[in-house]
C-alpha cells in the first residue's frame, strides 16, 4: 500500500528538522535552527480496557507493505513492517506516516540519551567484559551500529482479587532419642528435631497493580525488553509525532488482549507472595488460586531504545539501551580463546575468582 509521509521542514533554511535528545526540540542539522515542541496540557490518561476491546477487532491489522515516496528527493522506498517513522535511505530526510492500528499511541517518553552518549556507554560496558572478542570491540567503532527506535508498549492497571486454597506449615520440635558412639562406646542421647505441622487454609487477597509494562513489538526479544525496565512512567508526555522525527518508530503487533495475558504472568509472583504472607506460618503451600482482574485500564505508549546487533561465530547477539535511563542489556559473546587462556593461567585463586563468574555465565549460556 502507498502512504503519504511527512517531515518537519526547517522554518529558517527550508531543510528538515529532527528531534534532538539534547534540547528536546526539533533541530535542523544544517543551520541549527530549533523549534519548540508545544507541551500539551493534556494529561496522559489511562483508557478503559473492556470498552476499547469491544470497539476494536481482536488481532492487530496485518499490513505487509508500507510504501512511500520521499517528500524531498522523490525516491520510492518501503517502511519496515509495522514502522511509522524512518529516514529516507537516499537523502536521510525523515518520513513519518500515521499509525494504522486501531489503538493510536497516546503517550511517549522522548529520547534523552543521544546516539553519541549511547555509543560511549555501550563501549564502556563492552570494555568491562574481558571475554568479549576483539572483533566485537572493533565493531563498536562503526557509527552506524546503533539504531534509535521508539517501540510500542502497553502499560496495564488493574485491581486484583484472588481466592486461594493451600496449607500453612508451622514448625514444632520433638525430642528424639539417638544412639551415638563416644570413646568407642555406644551412648543414648536426646536431641531436638524440627517437624512441620500442616493445616488447610483458604482466603482472599487483594493487590492493585499500576503500570505493568508489556512490550508490543517483536523487534527486540521480550527478555531484553523486560530487562530494560524500569521506565519512569510519570515522565510520559502526550504523544506528538514530532518526537519521532529522525528515529525509527513502530506501532504495536502484540494486541491489547494478548498483552494483558503476558501482564498476568508478570503480576503472578506478586500475588503469590501476598498469598504466602496471608497464609503466614513458617512454610506455605498454595494448591489453587483464582484471580479476578477488575477495573482494567491501559496506556499505549512509545518508549525510546537504542539497539545494536552483532554477528559473531554465526550467532547474532542483540543489545539495547534504555534511552531514558541509560540502562544497558544484552547477550554477550565470549571469546573461547580468551577463556582458555584464562583457565590455563588461573594459577592463583584471585585470578580464578575474578573470571569465575564470567566463565560460569558462558557455560550457563
Ligand atoms: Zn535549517
Ligand atoms: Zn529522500
Amino acid at each position: 500500500m502507498q502512504f503519504t509521509s511527512t517531515h518537519y521542514a526547517c522554518p529558517s533554511c527550508g531543510a528538515y528538522q529532527k528531534f534532538s535528545a539534547i534540547t528536546g526540540k526539533l533541530t535542523c542539522e544544517f543551520c541549527t535552527a530549533q523549534t519548540e515542541i508545544p507541551t500539551s496540557s493534556e494529561i496522559v490518561e489511562t483508557i478503559d480496557f473492556k470498552e476499547t476491546l469491544l470497539s476494536i477487532r481482536n488481532t492487530p491489522i496485518p499490513i505487509d507493505s508500507r510504501d512511500t515516496s520521499c517528500q524531498k528527493c522523490g525516491a520510492s522506498f518501503a517502511f519496515k513492517p509495522h514502522s511509522i517513522s524512518t529516514n529516507c535511505p537516499y537523502c536521510d530526510v525523515p518520513a513519518i506516516i500515521e499509525c494504522l492500528q486501531e489503538i493510536k499511541p497516546k503517550s511517549i517518553i522522548p529520547f534523552s540519551i543521544t546516539r553519541k552518549d549511547a555509543r560511549s556507554r555501550f563501549k564502556k560496558w563492552v570494555a568491562s567484559r574481558w571475554f568479549a572478542p576483539n572483533a566485537f570491540k572493533k565493531y563498536l567503532n562503526d557509527n552506524k551500529i546503533l539504531l534509535g527506535y521508539y517501540l510500542p508498549h502497553w502499560t496495564y492497571d488493574t485491581d486484583t482479587t484472588s481466592q486461594y486454597r493451600g496449607e500453612r506449615g508451622d514448625k514444632y520440635y520433638v525430642t528424639v532419642t539417638k544412639t551415638v558412639v563416644e570413646d568407642g562406646r555406644e551412648k543414648q542421647v536426646q536431641v531436638q528435631e524440627s517437624r512441620i505441622r500442616w493445616t488447610s487454609v483458604s482466603g482472599t487477597v487483594y493487590v492493585d497493580f499500576n503500570d505493568v509494562i508489556v512490550g508490543a513489538s517483536p523487534t527486540i526479544s521480550r527478555s531484553i525488553l523486560d530487562s530494560l525496565e524500569p521506565w519512569e512512567i510519570p515522565k510520559l508526555l502526550p504523544f506528538d509525532d514530532k518526537y519521532l522525527s529522525g528515529f525509527e518508530a513502530e506501532e504495536y503487533t502484540t494486541g491489547l488482549d494478548e498483552g494483558f495475558t503476558l501482564a498476568k504472568d508478570k503480576m503472578s509472583p506478586t500475588i503469590r507472595n501476598k498469598i504466602k504472607r496471608d497464609i503466614g506460618g513458617d512454610e506455605q503451600r498454595i494448591s489453587s488460586t483464582n484471580t479476578q482482574y477488575n477495573n482494567k485500564k491501559f496506556k499505549n505508549a512509545l518508549f525510546p531504545i537504542w539497539t545494536a546487533s552483532f554477528k559473531w561465530n554465526k550467532k547474532e547477539y542483540n543489545y539495547a539501551i534504555n534511552a531514558q535511563t541509560g540502562k544497558i542489556v544484552g547477550e554477550r559473546p565470549y571469546s573461547i580463546v580468551k577463556i582458555a587462556f584464562a583457565v590455563m593461567g588461573a594459577g592463583t585463586i584471585i585470578t580464578a575468582g575474578v573470571y569465575y563468574q564470567e566463565i560460569m555465565a558462558y557455560f550457563m549460556g
